[in-house]
């Protein structure tokens, strides 16, 4: 109570640490730190109540952030946290983070633990009850809580489920459950988080059992949904745009925010649910902190700035705060009284001045005395309250006002009804706005069909007029056709008189052709005539030859009996002169053929001895080759033997060295021997003639063996040489045999080369005539097509000729068959962009139709999903409505029961006291009680948590929970 009525909104600005992917991506972190009260982002600096640098921890947070609200809402204060800023900024961290975790739970586990501890060191005449409720709105749905006003008009949520709770225990549980309900709605939790405002409310009320004083404290802990998607329209305070998926609560926030910061006349709390259940937190009775979270890293920097900018809006609201004092039944009678007295004395001062206004009107002068004194007026006042309190001190304990039952009665179903009335307004208030919506979004789509329909008809105008533009084009197209068409006839005349020409000329070519072929065939015949005649001729030289020879022989045979024959001849003396001429010629024939014969005899027998010779050569070649190798054989092996000699004659070279100096050694010892021996001199000297004679005739040997050896090799020297001469000389001959042999080869391989070429060139001759029999033919062909051609155009000429006589006749001219070709094709072309044009239309009015049809179909898809969750609604509500008729069935028995005992004298309650000065007690509540039946209990039934009981004991029993004080 030591702070001033008047107090402005906290604002804490809070920076997370970049996190892992910003730091992948190398995001830079950019916010600059100054002192404790200052961040520069951009260069441009932010002041806050407080600013959080990355790595403060959670306790700090909450120490800087909360610890002074917890001790406000148990002194009778409300007092709201909100955390706002773009998803995944650290609003869940702030507010929850990790739940178990003492270390990194967030500011509502740490309050809930810190209220409680605060409890326990409190006074003990007090007794607390404590109520915990939270829910979420989500931005887009449409089936959200309503928002109702109780009867001191604060809004509150209908339909979120309270529950009283009596120890941090508890309160987590109730959490615990929330988020696991929600687990179950829904899949993606990030999503969801950043669509939906999560609200949780700790209520705490406290009532002094000795002066009977009560006071309420309300604490709000929003999580707001992300502010990202506002960024662009409601933090920025400007109004509100109509585009879709705008979180419109936020943007209502920011506006409110926007309007209390201006100090405008008119906040527009009403705006949004959530503002309206958080008017008190915003220019209200109420002491607020809003923690604004942001991101440090340079990708996010927008978002950040305009979150900055709205903290330091919110930073400029001004909240009035009062204690909530619940007046006792006394207290209020007495205010009513005082209220009353002041009142009337109220009433009384304007009579007064009313009367004295009048006289002054009317001229009058009002004296002094007569003039309205206020000091007097309070004086009178301060009397009355005086009495008041006097007559209250002397009759304590009765009551002034008695209403009777029946006026409690009316009076009950009066504010029952207005309730009702109440209720039902805001019902309406809601499906107007509800309606409002769907028109909204029927204007945007009929503006969207319009804006379609008019692209649409621009396309078609566009598609029209590229038609047009196409029909145009074919028709000159056409006329282009006509012309070339003309053309074309022309050519074709002078194709034709060409095609003429040229037949006239192929026919003179042919017939040329023809009398050449007759030529050549003539000169065949003649070929063939002369060929026959050579032929012919040479058989007659043959047959002459072959008589000639039969004549020789004659002549020969007669020569061989020439005498015989001549003798018997009648000779008188003419023929004998005849005949000696005859015989010395047929002498000198005579002489000539033996000659010849013999010449010829002799040439056979020459020949056939060459033969014989080439025969032999070769053999002898052959042998001689064999020779060869045998010869290259033997002088390999005589070089090896005389390499052998040459090793022999070496060693026993060696060996003569060897005796000589043996030699050498023998006579000098022997000479040694002489000298020393001199007496047996002369038989040593024969023993040493004897031993040299020896040696002589050794060394004789010796050297005969040598010279033979050497002989020898000589003559083995020689024979080599003779055989490598022979070889020398056979391979000679077989060189030039074998050129010999080539050159004939080469004589024959020419023969047959001239030969074969001979051959070809008949073929190829033969090959010509063909070809030119088939060219003949192939042009006969295409002749006879040309013709057939040339017939059919002179017909279609003629028709053509016949025609246009015809339509010369008509006045028309010659192009009315290319016009009325024209017309046919314009007509077709009108008929095919008819068609074209009618199915553009369909499809138009298609796809009008469409989107009609699927806006029927989305609706009936809500109008169904809307019936299915207002039949949920519906089974929930029974099922609770059941559930509450048995909580109240029970609770009147326990109040029946209750009465009784204590009429009986007992002192009993129901309520679960929890005192000051005693130690936070294992939570009495059995934990299943909660979940099995529901979880929740209603605001019928209170479970308190008292003052001065230093323990106490609970007995649970079928459900019902029994407190008993000791
Ligand atoms: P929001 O609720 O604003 O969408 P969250 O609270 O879910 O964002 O935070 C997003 C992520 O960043 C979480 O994984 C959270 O643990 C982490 N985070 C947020 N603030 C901090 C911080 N101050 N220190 C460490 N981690 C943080
Ligand atoms: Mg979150």
């Amino acid at each position: 109570m030591a702070d001033p009525a008047e107090c402005t909104i906290k604002v804490m600005c809070r920076f997370r640490p970049l996190n892992s992917s910003e730091v992948v991506r190398g995001d830079r972190y950019i916010p600059k730190f100054q002192g404790e009260e200052d961040v520069i982002i951009g260069g441009k600096p932010y002041m806050f109540d407080r600013v959080f640098q990355s790595n403060t921890t959670q306790e700090q947070v909450y120490n800087a952030c909360a610890q002074k609200i917890v001790k406000d809402v148990l002194e009778g204060y409300n007092g709201t946290i909100f955390a706002y800023g773009q998803t995944s900024s650290g609003k869940t961290h702030t507010m929850e983070g990790n739940l178990h975790d003492t270390d990194a739970m967030g500011i509502i586990p740490r309050i809930v633990q810190d209220i409680f501890n605060y409890i326990y060191s409190m006074d003990e005449n007090l007794e607390f009850h404590i109520k915990v409720s939270s829910w979420e709105w989500q931005t887009v749905s449409k089936t959200n809580l309503s928002v109702h006003e109780d009867k001191n008009r604060v809004p509150y949520v209908k339909g979120c489920t309270e529950r009283f709770v009596c120890s941090p225990d508890e309160v987590m549980d109730t959490i615990d459950e929330g988020k696991s309900n929600r687990h179950v709605a829904v899949t993606n939790m990030n999503e969801h988080s950043s669509r939906s405002h999560s609200i949780f409310l700790i209520n705490v009320k406290q009532e002094n059992t000795q002066t009977e004083q009560k006071l309420s404290g309300k604490l709000y802990l929003v999580d707001l949904a992300g502010s990202e998607k506002v960024s662009k329209t409601g933090a920025e305070g400007s109004v509100l745009d109509e585009a879709k998926n705008i979180n419109k609560s936020l943007s209502s926030l920011g506006n409110v925010i926007s309007a209390l910061a201006e100090g405008t006349a008119y906040i527009p709390y009403r705006d949004s649910k959530m503002t309206r259940i958080l008017q008190d937190s915003l220019g209200g009775n109420c002491r607020t902190t809003i923690i604004i979270c942001c991101s440090p890293s340079s990708y996010n920097e927008c978002e950040t700035k305009s979150t900055l900018m709205f903290g330091q809006r919110a930073k400029t609201i001004k909240n009035t705060v009062t204690v909530n004092v619940e007046l006792t039944a006394e207290q209020w009678k007495q205010k009513y009284e005082r209220e009353k007295v002041k009142n009337t004395t109220l009433r009384n001062t304007v009579t007064w001045l009313e009367n004295e206004l009048n006289r002054w009107r009317n001229g009058e002068s009002v004296p002094v005395e007569e003039q309205f004194d206020k000091e007097k007026a309070n004086a009178e006042v301060q009397a009355l309250d005086n009495i008041i309190n006097e007559k209250q001190a002397s009759t304590p304990n009765v009551p002034g006002v008695r209403l009777t039952d029946v006026e409690k009665d009316k009076c009950e179903a009066e504010v029952v009804k207005l309730y009702k009335q109440l209720d039902d307004k805001d019902e309406e208030i809601n499906q107007q706005s509800q309606l409002a919506e769907k028109l909204k979004q029927q204007m945007l789509d009929q503006d969207e069909l319009l804006a379609s329909s008019r692209r649409d008809h621009e396309n078609l105008q566009a598609e029209l007029n590229r038609l047009q533009a196409e029909n145009e084009a074919s028709k000159d197209e056409v006329k282009e056709v006509l012309q070339a068409l003309e053309e074309l006839a022309v050519n074709y005349d002078q194709k034709s008189q060409e095609v003429e020409d040229k037949t006239k000329e192929f026919e003179a070519i042919s017939e040329e052709l023809s009398q050449k072929s007759s030529i050549l065939s003539s000169l065949d015949s003649e070929l063939q005539k002369l060929k026959e005649m050579s032929n012919h001729q040479k058989k007659r030289v043959t047959e002459m030859m072959s008589s000639l020879l039969k004549d020789l022989a004659e002549i020969g045979i007669a020569v061989g009996s020439n005498d015989i024959k001549v003798l018997p001849c009648p000779v008188n003396g003419y023929y004998n002169e005849e005949f000696t001429v005859a015989r010395l010629y047929i002498s000198k024939m005579k002489s000539e053929v033996k000659t010849m014969a013999k010449r010829c005899k002799q040439l056979e027998g020459t020949q056939s001895e060459s033969n014989q010779k080439m025969d032999e050569n070769e053999k002898e070649l052959a042998a001689c080759q064999l020779r060869i190798s045998q010869h290259e054989a033997k002088i390999k092996s005589l070089t090896e033997y005389l390499q052998n000699v040459e090793q022999k004659k070496r060693q026993l070279e060696e060996n003569v060295d060897s005796l000589n100096e043996e030699l050498v050694k023998l006579s000098a010892q022997e000479k040694v021997h002489a000298m020393e021996k001199e007496s047996e001199i002369q038989t040593a000297n024969e023993v040493k003639e004897a031993v040299e004679k020896q040696i002589h005739s050794h060394r004789d040997a010796h050297q005969k063996q040598i010279s033979s050896l050497r002989d020898e090799l000589d003559n083995k020297e020689k024979l080599i040489t003779e055989l490598q001469d022979l070889n020398q000389k056979i391979m000679l001959e077989q060189e030039r045999l074998r050129v010999e042999h080539e050159k004939l080869k080469s004589t024959d391989q020419e023969k047959s080369r001239k030969l074969h070429e001979l051959t070809v060139m008949q073929d190829r001759r033969e090959q010509a005539r063909q070809d030119l029999k088939g060219l003949e033919e192939t042009v006969a062909k295409e002749l006879q097509t040309l013709h057939n051609l040339r017939k059919l155009f002179v017909q279609d000429l003629a028709t053509r000729v016949k025609k246009s006589a015809e339509m010369d006749s008509d006045d028309t001219g010659g192009s009315a068959a290319q016009k009325q070709k024209i017309s046919f094709l314009e007509n077709n072309l009108e008929q095919l962009t008819k068609v074209h044009k009618q199915l553009v239309r369909d499809n138009a009015d298609l796809r009008c139709e469409l989107p009609k049809l699927e806006k029927r179909l989305r609706a009936t898809a809500e109008r169904v999903k809307a019936l299915e969750s207002a039949l949920k609604e519906a089974k929930e509500n029974a099922a609770r409505d059941r559930k509450r008729y048995q909580q109240e069935v029970d609770r009147i028995k326990e109040a029946v029961r209750a009465k009784n005992m204590a009429r009986r004298g007992h002192s009993a309650q129901i309520a679960k006291p929890i005192r000051p000065g005693q130690q936070p007690v294992a939570s009495p509540t059995h934990p299943n009680i909660n979940r099995s039946g529901g979880g929740f209990y209603q605001n019928s039934q209170t479970v308190s948590i008292r003052g001065g009981g230093s323990s106490s004991s609970s007995s649970i029993a079928g459900g019902d929970i029994k407190h008993e004080k000791k």
